[in-house]
Parts: C-alpha cells; structure tokens; sequence
C-alpha cells in the first residue's frame, strides 16, 4: 500500500534544483497585496482573493460577530442539526443574486461541483469543457454519468458530441464562466445556443467571476446578459467572496431534491457561522461597490497589454483578473516562477495535471488590493525575467 509513496520521485528533480514552488508558508497581512514569504515581503500575484475582501474590515466584523454569538462551528450536517438562519439568509440571498429561485449553501466550493453528482445516473450524459475543475469531473464519475469532454471552448466539437449523444438521455453541459488557469471566459452565447437546439440543460461554475465579471458582479452570464440561459449555477465563496463555502442554485425542485440526495451536503459539517457571515457581508460589498472590479480589470488590462510589450507571446486575455502566461514546460515554468519569487513577485507555476502536458503557464492575478505601484513591481520582475 505505502510503497508507491515511498517510490514517488516526480518533484525530486524540482527540489534538487531549488525551484520547488508549492506549499509555501505564507504570512498574509490580510488583503494588502503583499504577503511575507520567507521572511521577504512580495507583491501576492497568485491570490484569488480578487477584491480583496478577505481582509476587509466589514467582512472580518461580520465574522467575528457571528462566532461571539454562534461559536465556531455548527456540531452537525445541515440536514441534521447543522442548519442555522445565516444559512438560510444567505441562500436567499445568492438565489435573488443570481436570478435564480433557490440556493443550496455547502462546506466549500468543490463540495458544490461534487454534489451535482445526485443529479446523474448511468444513462445520462455530461458534456463538460476540457479546462473545467477537477470537482466538476469527479461529480461527473461519481454520479456514473457518461462524461463527453469537448476541447476547450471548441464548440464545433460541443456540436458534433450533441449531434451523436442519445436525445431521450438526460444531458448537461457543464463549462466555468471564467476559467481558472487560463483566465479566459467561456463562449457562452455559443453554448447557449446549442443547449437550447438540443434541448439540454446548462450548469455554469461560477467560481470565479462571481463578484468580477458582469455590471454588478454575476458573472459571465451576466456581462453577455445571457443569465436567464444558465440552468445550474455553482459558486465558490473562495474568490471573489474572500472567505470559504460554496453553493448550487438553480430551480426550487432541483435544489429540494439535491437538499436530500446529494451527499456532499447530507453527510458534511455545515459551513460555520463566521464563513456564512462573511459570504453575507461580501455579497452586500459586491453589490454596493462596483468599483472594486473595475480596478481590478483595469489593473488586468493594463499589466496584459504591458506583459506582450515586452515581448511574451500568448499573454492574456487582460479582460479578467486572471492572466496567463504560456510557458510550456513544466520544469522552466517552475524555474521561471522562482526566479519571479527572487524579484519579489509570487506567481503560480501551472503544471500538469491541472494543465494539459506541454501546456505550462504562469498564472498571474490582479487584486483590488494591487496599487499602480504592485503592477509596475511585477512588470519589473518580468522584464528581468524576459532580459
Ligand atoms: N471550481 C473552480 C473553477 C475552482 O477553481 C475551485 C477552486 N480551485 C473550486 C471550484 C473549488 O472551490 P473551493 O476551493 O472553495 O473548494
């Protein structure tokens, strides 16, 4: 049992180089765009935390008074004793959000995309986007469906697996508003289109464009002004929310029917008081402080735009916090990534498995933490990098 970990030598290679880039301890001054690592203080280019609330003194009120008045869990799954009134302020207030008639809040983000696994069975089909989270595949597995994986946003090939699937199997597309690694937004009114000629239902995870993408923070749907398309949404309170927890909405009878099939939530410790709290008072921010995101995706069109000046290819796509950087292979990826480290910015090294082999990237992200001052320190670092 133990010996294949004995055996695993994979990021040896990486260590012996000291380019070994994960499980860094980070000291986070909550929010500022600068985190210690190591000692040395460096601007935070990697953070999902793209409004920077999680260190926003509201939403850490908010959160400290929940736990002086509920403590710091629940004692219980929410179909059990786990259920408080936060839990069910803060469904309604998502499903209103987000145009939909209920809200299913959840531990976390993946328990989200996992529990959507109670809708599946052996003889229906999900047809899920090449880039789409790892939780969203696993739900796919769990729930026995069959699992068609179109390539990334390639609707041609969306078109050709619908045209050869079973029209009488219950059918799903699952696609991301906006993709995690390569920071770009999925061709909704293509999808859109093709869901409704084929008479198929439509799940978008919304992990991270919830609160950046679209006039008043909804999310893809919203800025192509296509929400009342999307069937299913998940979320992830682990972005743009700043916190922790996660939620399915979507129509009441398919909400009613997860609330009691699906296992990520019958059989997990519900989301503490100070997580669902802190959603609340994100949520109200969202709402009321358009522009956060604005800064943010000014921030992101500029360091795109200035990135390819200095002559890196494929840089983008500079319309979302998310900026990829293509590098290619994993270990310069890795090197790249230390390197950026030693100029004093922290980026992510995407490797395989969450890319696809040979397609490495560096991962950059733009906060409403960021000032001018971060965006020019990280343009520094890649002019060193590139020199
Ligand atoms: N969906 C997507 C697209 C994600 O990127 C993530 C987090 N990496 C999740 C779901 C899971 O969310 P959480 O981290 O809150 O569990």
């Amino acid at each position: 049992m133990f010996a294949k970990c004995r055996d695993w030598r994979l990021m040896d290679e990486a260590v012996a180089m000291g380019v070994y880039p994960y499980y860094r301890p980070i000291e986070m001054p909550a929010g500022a765009g600068e985190v210690v690592v190591g000692g040395r203080r460096v601007v935070m280019a990697g953070s999902s935390d793209y409004l920077a609330l999680s260190g926003d003194a509201r939403v850490r009120a908010a959160a400290v008074a929940a736990i002086e008045r509920l403590g710091v869990g629940t004692g219980g799954s929410r179909l059990t004793n786990g259920t408080l009134a936060l839990h069910e302020e803060l469904e309604g207030r998502l499903a209103r959000f987000l145009g939909h008639e209920a809200a299913m809040v959840v531990t976390t983000g993946f328990q989200a995309n996992l529990a959507l696994s109670a809708l599946f069975g052996p003889a229906d089909e999900v047809l899920a986007d090449g880039h789409v989270h790892a939780s969203l595949i696993d739900a796919a597995r769990q729930g026995r469906a069959r699992l068609r994986r179109f390539r990334h946003n390639d609707l041609g090939h969306l078109a050709r697996l619908l045209e050869r699937g079973q029209a009488d199997a219950g059918r799903l597309v699952l696609s991301e508003g906006l993709f995690s690694a390569t920071g770009d937004v999925c061709d909704l009114p293509g999808i859109v289109k093709l869901a409704e000629r084929h008479r198929v239902r439509l799940c978008l995870d919304i992990a991270h464009d919830v609160g950046v993408l679209g006039a008043g923070g909804r999310g893809a749907a919203e800025r192509f002004g296509l929400q009342s398309a999307v069937d299913v949404y998940t979320v992830a309170f682990s972005k743009g929310l700043g916190g922790l927890g996660g939620a399915i909405t979507g129509p009441e009878p398919v909400i009613n029917y997860l609330r009691h099939h699906a296992r990520a939530m019958l059989f997990s410790t519900s989301l503490p008081p100070a997580s669902a709290a802190a959603a609340l008072a994100g949520l109200g921010i969202i709402e009321a402080e358009p522009e956060r995101r604005r800064r943010v995706l000014a921030h992101a069109a500029r360091l795109s735009t200035e990135l390819a000046a200095l002559g890196l290819a494929g840089v983008g796509p500079g319309d979302t916090p998310i900026i990829a950087v293509p590098v290619g292979d994993a270990v310069r990826c890795m090197r790249l990534c230390s390197t950026l480290l030693d100029e004093g910015v922290f980026t992510l090294a995407m490797i395989p498995p969450s890319v696809p082999e040979g397609r490495s990237l560096i991962r950059l992200t733009v906060t409403a933490a960021h000032t001018d001052d971060h965006i020019d320190r990280i343009l520094d670092a890649f002019a060193v990098v590139c020199g």
